[in-house]
């Protein structure tokens, strides 16, 4: 089979693999569409830590049932899309229901090999019933429900003041999904055309641009009294440490984002709001089975996020394409 394989920083080809097998509780899909992270974005760069080369990367997957080998809930043909989180179903978190911050996280197309390629066996755990949605929606399910899983980590209600600091895609999908629960969601980035893409694309109707001043502008917009919930989607440390000042007195901090090194505040300010910190990580079955729900009520701008678009045999030439931010990608898939 044809799989897209990062041999090294900056070396990423479509080389020639033996196709996968269906195992028992393990369908073969046959992978149509996947979607390019910011992951697999920093693989390809070499700024995502610990990562071991050589790697099949892809882990936003949308395609159908190829085979399967024994009694299985999925039928052959069936379009699904996959849940990358393979979890060790033994450790803390997985026996507390909380596989998504699994101890001994295995995620396909960083830990193991992925969807870039024509073929991937999955888990029966790991698949999701995609049918009723188009291949695009399938392959885009997976950052969506970051999203959603983070919406719901800031456990958003109607008419509560929230605030997305960093529009690129998993800024908008926790955008989408802190709105579809009723909170009234300002977003803030230091780029302007993100900006202007969550005002177009989302409908997000405050926009704030990062930086100097940003606070007071915070401040004026909530009438001084700032976020219910702060959502951090940036990736960036200085970010993370300012955006603990736009959490309203009695509010919540969602760290949604990552960055290798420390996260620091001032712990006056952070007490006298009495903030509730929360992580967020990956998502759920329960987080796709919202973001399924609401595909197929038609509530997400999916045509509008999907920018770009590579076939697999162009993928390679193309993706280095996609690290520029000129070129304002917010979601890139392969079609396969
Ligand atoms: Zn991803
Ligand atoms: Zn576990």
């Amino acid at each position: 089979m044809r799989a897209l394989l990062c041999a090294s920083p900056r070396e990423l080809a479509l080389v020639e693999r033996p196709a996968p097998v269906a195992g028992p509780g393990a369908p073969l899909v046959r992978i149509r569409r996947a979607g390019v992270c910011g992951t697999d974005l920093h693989i390809f760069e070499g700024t995502q830590p610990y990562f071991e080369y050589p790697r099949v990367i892809g882990h936003e997957l949308g395609g159908e049932i190829a085979a399967v080998a024994g009694p299985s809930r999925f039928r052959v043909g069936q379009q699904v899309a996959v849940i990358p989180y393979v979890a060790c179903g033994r450790c803390v978190a997985c026996r507390r229901g909380k596989p998504n911050c699994c101890q001994r996280m295995n995620v396909i197309g960083v830990h193991s090999d992925g969807g870039f390629a024509e073929w991937l066996a999955v888990p029966e755990d790991n698949l999701v019933d995609a049918e009723g949605v188009s291949l695009d929606e399938a392959a885009m399910a997976e950052f969506l429900a970051i999203g959603a899983h983070a919406a719901r980590r800031g456990a958003i209600e109607p008419g509560q003041k929230v605030a997305v600091v960093g529009a690129g895609p998993i800024g908008l999908a926790t955008a989408i999904f802190a709105r579809a629960r009723g909170g009234d969601v300002a977003m803030l980035d230091a780029r302007a055309d993100r900006l202007a893409f969550a005002r177009a694309a989302i409908g997000v109707e405050q926009t704030i641009e990062a930086g100097e001043g940003a606070r007071e502008r915070c401040g004026a917009l909530t009438g001084g009294d700032f976020f219910d919930c702060v959502f951090d989607c940036t990736g960036s440390a200085a970010a993370m440490n300012a955006g603990f000042y736009l959490v309203a007195h009695g509010g919540s901090y969602v760290l949604v984002s990552i960055v290798l090194g420390d996260v620091t505040f001032a712990d006056p300010e952070f007490h006298k709001r009495e903030t509730t910190l929360l992580g967020s990580r990956n998502a759920t079955r329960a987080d796709f089975d919202t973001v399924f729900a609401a595909l197929r009520a038609g509530a997400v701008p999916t045509r509008a996020l999907a920018t770009h678009r590579a076939k697999l045999d162009d993928a390679a030439r193309v993706f280095p394409s996609w690290l520029d931010p000129a070129s304002r990608v917010v979601k890139a898939l392969i079609e396969i």
